[in-house]
């Protein structure tokens, strides 16, 4: 079974192919300006070299910022949702993380399962995110990827009174003129960020099993600064900044499993005022297709689940279902054909 999951982030994209219990493969790049344009060269990349093609991919699920920008997603989940999930394929024992983003940073706590139970989430001000360390590299001239490690090589940080993005690239600038070392900048910001980032975690529950997810994660010198004020040392994996992208992969695979064979599927809901079902037997469906045709209202689709190729109700119908369809005795008055008269395999239920 193979499933991906595509994080489209503020700052870059990464995707994540699952084949069963392996990573296959990844990708990361820029997320760029056209968000669904970018999700598809995602795909594209991400099956190079794998032998897998596109339609053998069983589910695939979205998250990030972008995520409803995935045209080809089964589904989406939130980033805090995927990046609980990834991080604790990793390491089962993770009850809080810090997830530094490119233009956000939150504290989650989460069960054994990657289960968030309590988050909170700093995207008001770009302080201390991705796209501000960037700013302060380019403002020093230093490659973005040498900023943790040049700040490790301070004797003593120039203290910050602020981290706001305008301020900061003032102050820093400021500093320079006068000749204060690039190390110890950067280690002012650090330990900065580090407080702030600390502040956040403290409005959380900061239990043991802390991982630190997320781009800035690879920032040796901020990492260091946070172990220091949270006096842990944080669980890192592979490639944090993959953490969303797998965690979304992984909830791709619970869904699929969920979906075996066998199981009725039930698309609708039940609101008080009545419930609204179609159900879909998808043991029955033999996937022939002719629902979607006979339907007026298109509320079906063809889709690959678990290897088969079955009937489902469209995601955007599901919430509408009472407006589309009048019910399968009134379709019937109103339409020569209806989605059960062309069953062969009586797949499908109506429950009004
Ligand atoms: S008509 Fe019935 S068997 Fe054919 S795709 Fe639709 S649900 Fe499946
Ligand atoms: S009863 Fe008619 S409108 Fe409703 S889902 Fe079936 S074919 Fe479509």
């Amino acid at each position: 079974m193979i499933y991906a999951g595509i994080d489209i982030g503020s700052r870059a994209a990464k995707a994540v192919l699952l084949q069963d219990d392996t990573i296959v493969s990844s990708v990361i790049r820029d997320t760029g300006a056209e968000s669904v344009k970018t999700s598809q060269a995602l795909l594209k990349e991400l099956l190079v070299g794998t032998g897998i093609e596109a339609g053998e991919i069983d589910y695939t699920v979205a998250t990030g910022y972008g995520r409803v920008l995935v045209p080809y997603a089964n589904e989406n989940v939130s980033e805090i949702s995927a990046h609980a999930k990834g991080i604790n394929w990793y390491f089962p024992q993770v009850r809080t993380i810090l997830d530094m983003g490119g233009q956000d940073c939150k504290a989650i706590n989460c069960d054994g399962e990657g289960n968030v139970t309590n988050f909170v989430m700093n995207d008001k001000c770009a302080g201390g995110t991705g796209r501000f360390l960037e700013m302060i590299a380019e403002v020093l001239n230093i490659p973005l990827e040498e900023i943790g490690s040049v700040s490790l090589s301070s004797n003593g940080g120039i203290p910050f009174n602020t981290i706001c993005a305008v301020f900061a690239k003032t102050e820093a600038l400021g500093h320079l003129r006068k000749g204060v070392s690039r190390a110890d900048i950067l280690a002012g910001l650090h330990e900065a960020i580090a407080t702030r980032s600390y502040n956040l975690l403290r409005r959380v529950s900061l239990e043991p099993g802390f991982a630190i997810t997320g781009g800035i994660s690879k920032n040796s010198g901020l990492v260091a600064k946070i172990s220091q004020k949270v006096q842990m040392d944080p669980l890192l994996c592979a490639d944090p900044q993959l953490c969303g992208a797998l965690g979304a992969a992984l909830y791709a695979r619970n869904k699929s499993a969920i979906a075996t064979p066998g199981v009725k599927m039930q698309y609708g809901y039940d609101d008080g005022t009545g419930s609204y079902f179609i159900s879909i037997d998808e043991e029955l469906c033999s996937g022939c297709g002719k629902c979607v045709d006979a339907c007026p209202a298109g509320i079906f689709t063809m889709s690959r689940r678990n290897g088969r190729i079955v009937a489902e109700v469209k995601e955007e119908a599901r919430k509408r279902l009472p407006i589309l369809c009048p019910g399968v005795g009134n379709c019937r008055k109103l339409n020569s054909i209806t989605c059960q008269a062309v069953c062969g395999e009586n797949a499908i239920e109506h429950s009004w």
